[in-house]
């Protein structure tokens, strides 16, 4: 009994829940506004969540939803992942996470979430954000794109194109692309031959300097990702014969985002591909 009210009480402390009362006692922060995106959530708990979001203004933070998990709540479909809303949110003076007091709904995301294939890509794409960019650093390209993502997930019903758009530009504006036409290794142009890549290499070799188990990005896919750098995700169509080109660059850059991270994206595993 008591080693589990210990254990309840560290995971309580753990995730940094709430303790009202000595909350209580704290000086009162002034509440603060701003659009963003949730991420992800957990369940906190008998009756809270954790959220993770993206805020225009604050960069991404987390934060406690009171009383989200009751079936009566004021938070509704708000807290799905990548919904686009309107927060407001209040910082604690010792603690890393936030408390949400409101939470609008600008614009939902229904269509996607509610599909599983389509939810796979809006989880990839989450997983990417949370991942790369750090705590309390506003990022607004990153928040322009990764809203233009969610959109066309649910405007085109598929995630392949968005997600591979989404995860080329995160890595550029990550600042970690590497040169497309040159092999990493000995420098040599690779003209109409492939590039190739794996999970534990920054860059592409080229045939004669890449590792067993290295996967290719031909002419093609480097095409498209120079196609990707000129143009909007909104304004892009692809002929159906580019599928193959746009799998293979995305693969290229979620390898290139782990070699970053230095671990795997949990969720790519669990990518359906329609
Ligand atoms: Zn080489």
């Amino acid at each position: 009994m008591i080693e589990n009210l210990i254990r309840f009480c560290s995971l309580w402390m753990l995730c940094g829940a709430e303790n009202e009362a000595s909350s209580a006692r704290r000086q009162v922060m002034p509440a603060r506004e701003t659009e963003a995106i949730i991420l992800k959530t957990f369940p906190l708990g008998e009756a809270d969540r954790l959220v993770s979001f993206f805020g225009r203004d604050s960069g991404r933070l987390r934060g406690v939803a009171a009383g989200a998990r009751r079936i009566k709540n004021r938070y509704g479909s708000t807290l799905e992942v990548l919904s686009h809303v309107q927060l407001r949110y209040v910082e604690r003076e010792t603690r890393d996470l936030v408390r949400i007091q409101e939470c609008e709904l600008l614009e939902s995301f229904h269509e996607a979430q509610s599909n599983y294939s389509l939810s796979t890509g809006l989880a990839m794409i989450s997983e990417i954000v949370e991942r790369t960019l750090p705590e309390q650093e506003v990022a607004e390209p990153m928040f322009r794109l990764l809203l233009l993502a969610a959109r066309e997930v649910e405007r085109r019903g598929s995630w392949e194109l968005p997600l591979a758009y989404f995860a080329f530009w995160a890595v550029k504006l990550g600042g970690y692309l590497p040169p497309l036409e040159r092999c990493a290794v000995c420098g040599n142009a690779f003209g109409d031959e492939p590039g190739f890549h794996f999970g534990q290499a920054a860059g592409l070799s080229c045939a004669r300097c890449g590792k067993p188990g290295m996967r290719p990005l031909g002419k093609r896919g480097r095409e498209l990702a120079r196609y990707f750098l000129a143009s909007r995700l909104d304004e892009i169509e692809l002929p159906e014969e580019i599928r193959k080109a746009l799998a293979e660059l995305r693969e290229t850059t979620l390898d290139w985002i782990e070699h970053h991270l230095e671990r795997r994206l949990q969720t790519r595993e669990f990518l359906e591909t329609p």
